[in-house]
């Protein structure tokens, strides 16, 4: 006998049987069954109150288990919304899978006219790594196959598969099996290095007087670790972790070189970079000593001399680099120099003393500095917690006063340096992983997706938000000079986001000095309960884009 299968059910069929369990969304027209009949089917749905929360949850996910997130939209608005975020986690190179429900072709494609009608599949190719889309109910266990692949293999990153309602309600006569096309766990097909270009790099770093390794987010999305642990052990290099690889090894760590990055650029004659670009992030290598020989190590062919001459490339998947590099260098004997060493140690201790001043230094109303000591304090205590960041001053300040100590325990901004993924990300993280969120947020940036405070206490998820509110972006003192008028940075100093919590059924404190706010912080953080830390700091604190006021153009303005 036959038995009638639809196309949401071969969906759903094929998600499951390719491991993904957790499906991050917000439901309407076409999906809402779609996603009641995932929940009835034993995967997770959590629902969002906007689409750009939903996907970054998605982001996250696939950041920190390696395979792909799941996100679902509705059509024209839901995806629009969505795509921002499925870009986004392209250029942060997470694997992520947004699936947007969209009109039946026939009326798109001559532009007949239908309720948030779209052509998404060709809006979305140039926004992500890849797009596909479903026309046949038969396929959704290739379209599945498909989407695992090129959102994980190679660089890493987003791709959108396209269901038109047509395709998820029809209803085939005959079961599929989508058995052929089920992705296996241990997928060999991991890029190698070359041996010559193995062989390469190690002899440039035989020559180095002043090696340094530049850590990036790659080695993060690799789950590399163990690797670079190694190579970093084996051969006393220097590092200096990119925020979202800070924690693959502890940042207390002998050989972390973060509190001497100037001097670290400057003169070091070898720089190898492991996994990060050579993006704006890194000033494109102009701050780096002109005569520093480059070392790369990148899945992507096409990062290798996108800035400058790279004189080793090691082209391949990370872990299959350090598995070919290791038992080279360790034969080749190569170590830093104790020189070298000990000049940057004297640099780090000197930072180390400005900052432990500055973190201590009293001063009312409270500055960036000494709300961060306690949040600083209980990640050290605690490090098994995940810490979210965004902002402009709240985000750059934190990065180099909070210590991470575990791999992929830091999430923020990324590489387009977006404001509005934090909350996202907390809850992607939080259900992934069970454990503790501290969400560190600046005033402005809270603001863009501030209301999945709402997802996060339905969801009863033990995320605390701390708020650095100075009242505006980047500061909260600007008067416009021309009227009556908000500046054009101005928010609202006076407002208190812990209300925001409150309405939920959240914690809710505010708090005007560092004592206050870390017996607020570990009560909420203790309590395992959704919170919301209203951090008031000096509105007249915060630098114009905080670390990179420089990108600004210059009009003459006086602020
Ligand atoms: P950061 O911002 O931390 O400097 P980037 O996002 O600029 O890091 O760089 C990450 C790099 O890591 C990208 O160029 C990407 O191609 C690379 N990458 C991602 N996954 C892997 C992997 N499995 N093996 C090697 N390189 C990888
Ligand atoms: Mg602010």
């Amino acid at each position: 006998m036959t038995q009638q299968v639809t196309g949401a059910e071969l969906l759903i069929d094929a998600l499951k049987k390719n491991g993904l369990k957790n499906i991050y969304g917000v439901v309407g027209i076409p999906v809402t069954d779609l996603a009641r009949m995932a929940q009835r089917s034993g995967m997770r749905y959590f629902g969002f109150r906007r689409e750009d929360s939903a996907v970054n949850a998605a982001a996250a996910s696939g950041f920190l288990t390696g395979k792909p997130g799941l996100a679902l939209t509705v059509s024209a608005p839901g995806f629009l919304n969505g795509l921002v975020a499925l870009a986004e986690a392209t250029k942060n190179c997470m694997p992520v899978i947004m699936i947007s429900g969209s009109s039946e072709r026939h009326i798109i494609d001559l532009n007949r006219g239908d309720y948030e009608g779209l052509d998404q599949y060709n809006i979305a190719k140039p926004f992500c790594k890849a797009a596909y889309r479903v026309d046949r109910p038969e396929d959704m266990g290739l379209a599945v196959a498909r989407a695992i692949r090129s959102a994980t293999t190679g660089r890493p990153g987003g791709v959108y598969l396209d269901l038109p309602a047509d395709t998820i309600g029809a209803i085939l006569d005959e079961n599929i099996d989508p058995e052929s096309t089920i992705i296996k766990e241990d997928d060999p097909a991991k890029m190698r290095p070359a041996k010559a270009e193995v062989a390469h790099a190690v002899d440039v770093l035989k020559q180095a007087k002043k090696p340094l390794i530049i850590l990036g987010k790659g080695a993060s999305i690799a789950h590399a670790e163990d690797g670079v642990r190694e190579f970093i052990e084996t051969t006393k290099i220097p590092y200096l972790p990119m925020s979202m690889a800070k924690g693959l090894l502890p940042d207390d760590s002998e050989a972390c070189v973060a509190a001497a990055r100037s001097l670290s650029f400057s003169e070091a004659d070898v720089i190898m970079l492991v996994g990060a670009r050579l993006n704006w992030m890194l000033s494109h290598g102009n701050k780096f000593n002109p005569n520093a020989k480059l070392i790369q190590i990148d899945v992507d062919p096409d990062e290798i001399d996108s800035n400058k001459k790279i004189e080793a490339p090691l082209v391949g998947d990370m872990n299959a680099v350090f598995e070919e590099l290791n038992p080279a260098v360790k034969k080749a004997g190569i170590k830093a120099s104790q020189d070298w060493l000990d000049a940057l140690k004297a640099k780090k201790d000197e930072n180390f003393a400005k900052m432990q001043k500055r973190l201590t230094t009293p001063r009312s109303p409270m500055g960036y500095y000494g709300a961060m000591r306690p949040i600083k304090e209980l990640i050290r205590k605690n490090p098994d917690t995940y810490v979210v960041s965004e902002g402009a001053n709240t985000l750059d300040i934190g990065r180099n006063v909070i210590d991470i100590f575990k791999p992929r325990h830091r999430l923020d901004s990324g590489t387009w340096g977006v404001m509005g993924v934090g909350l996202g990300y907390a809850i992607g993280t939080a259900i992934e992983t069970g454990e503790k969120v501290v969400c560190v947020e600046g005033d402005s940036a809270f603001g863009f997706d501030g209301m999945e405070i709402e997802t996060i206490c339905r969801l009863h998820l033990p995320i605390t938000i701390v708020i650095f509110n100075n009242g505006g972006i980047y500061n909260g003192a600007e008067k416009n000079p021309a009227g009556s008028d908000p500046a054009p940075i101005t928010l609202d100093a006076k407002g208190r986001y812990d209300k925001l919590s409150e309405a939920f059924g959240g914690l809710a404190y505010d708090v005007k000095t560092p004592e206050e706010l870390d017996k607020a912080l570990n009560e909420a953080y203790n309590s395992g309960k959704p919170a919301i830390i209203n951090a008031v700091i000096d509105p007249a604190l915060g630098k114009e884009s905080g670390h990179i006021g420089n990108l600004n153009p210059k009009l003459g303005i006086k602020h």
